[in-house]
């Protein structure tokens, strides 16, 4: 079913974001400076977004 697909990408997009997080000297010091950060979740938001 296509919700499928939607569902794993926003997990792919969240997972992404997490992965980042726990990787990133910038974000351990304050994760609202890191504009890598902020693409991530964006990019985890519209798919949030687009799969309801
Ligand atoms: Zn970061």
């Amino acid at each position: 079913m296509a919700s499928n697909i939607e569902f794993t990408a926003k997990q792919t997009a969240y997972r992404a974001y997490i992965d980042h997080c726990g990787s990133c000297p910038v974000c351990a010091a304050d994760s609202e400076t890191c504009t890598t950060a902020q693409d991530l979740w964006e990019m985890y938001a519209a798919r949030a977004e687009t799969g309801q």
